[in-house]
């Protein structure tokens, strides 16, 4: 039984889901390969040879898989699918656009976000917002999978050696072209990596108000800035910011919610962080029952008080 994760990659780095989802790999016994489908991607490939845990590296070049084109990567999967009892990807927006692809031409069912593996062909997996944790059972001779990176610890990314072997690169499927990107550049680490996270949610009222109220205290912390739902859709943080069920899943050690009420679906994108801290001047607010520490205040004094005595 051999396991393959598709790394998430910049063709020069390894991307942090990657690792947990080597962790999660590793759970379903068997060798990991890392199958590395990129453009001038050698960076990449010898960053994910490190990995502990990974027997070996298949690295596929083209111009084609220069952008993580959905259809180009999966039909690179495609080609090798064979050789493997089990695929995985990292449940990211990167992950979710290709699997589906692999799992409807191998013709078997995905098995979404997992965050545990009972045993090779049992997997649990949250629904209803995280309310409830189903344990499926597949049958399938390949088991196609995305991972909750949340819900695996991340694989060292030093101290393995596999080797590297070089696959043959699919023709580029022709069926999109990539045309550019914006990249939203920031100091701060990213969300789902980031080890503190400080969010804002509507009482923050503007966009004026959630940067001078939530940077400082983001700045003092070294943290990462989220927001709820509310606060993104009231236009006062950018999309890429969201924490919950169609936002982003984080864990992170620490997580201070400002002025968030504490909705199912905010919860369902946070509850597993290890520290929750609410500030809200609601005492029956919901994100009281998820907080191991609550502060009953006004958040446009409270917070700028916790700053200074910082
Ligand atoms: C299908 C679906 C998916 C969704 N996905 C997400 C998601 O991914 N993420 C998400 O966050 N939401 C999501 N939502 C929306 C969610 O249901 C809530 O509407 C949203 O989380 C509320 O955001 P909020 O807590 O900022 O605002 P509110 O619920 O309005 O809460 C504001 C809170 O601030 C407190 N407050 C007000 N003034 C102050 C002050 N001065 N000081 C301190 N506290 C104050 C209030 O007491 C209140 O608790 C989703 C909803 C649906 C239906």
């Amino acid at each position: 039984m051999t396991v393959l994760v598709i790394a998430e990659h910049d063709n020069a780095s390894i991307k942090g889901a990657t690792l947990n989802t080597v962790t999660a790999a590793a759970a379903c016994g068997g060798d990991v390969h890392v199958l590395v489908a990129g453009h001038n991607a050698a960076g990449a490939a010898a960053a994910a040879a490190q990995i502990a845990g990974v027997a070996k590296v298949i690295h596929a070049d083209a111009a084609g898989l220069a952008h993580g084109l959905a259809e180009n990567v999966a039909a690179q999967v495609l080609a090798i699918a064979g050789n493997y009892s089990h695929i995985l990807f990292p449940a990211t927006a990167g992950g979710k656009n290709v699997a589906p692809r692999v799992a409807a031409k191998l013709d078997v069912a995905q098995i979404s976000d997992i965050t545990k593996v009972v045993s090779p062909d049992t997997f649990e997996r949250p629904i209803y917002a995280g309310n409830a944790i189903a344990t499926v059972q597949s049958q399938d001779a390949t088991k196609v999978i995305t991972v909750r990176t949340t819900g695996f610890d991340a694989a060292a990314a030093s101290g393995g050696s596999a080797a590297t072997e070089t696959a043959t690169a699919t023709a580029d499927a022709g069926k999109s072209s990539f045309v550019g990107s914006e990249i939203a550049k920031s100091d701060r680490p990213e969300l789902t990596a980031a080890k503190i996270i400080v969010s804002g949610g509507r009482a923050l009222g503007s966009k004026e108000k959630f940067d001078e109220v939530m940077t400082p205290l983001a700045d003092k912390l070294g943290a990462a800035i989220g927001a709820s739902r509310a606060a993104v859709d009231a236009g006062y943080a950018p999309n890429d910011l969201q924490v919950g069920q169609t936002g982003k899943i984080v864990a992170p050690q620490l997580y201070v919610a400002a002025g968030i009420s504490g909705a199912i679906q905010h919860l369902a994108g946070m509850k597993d962080s290890k520290v929750i801290v609410a500030i809200n001047k609601d005492a029956e607010a919901p994100i009281f029952s998820v907080a191991d520490y609550g502060l009953e205040a006004d958040l446009f004094t409270a917070v700028p008080e916790l700053v200074k005595a910082l």
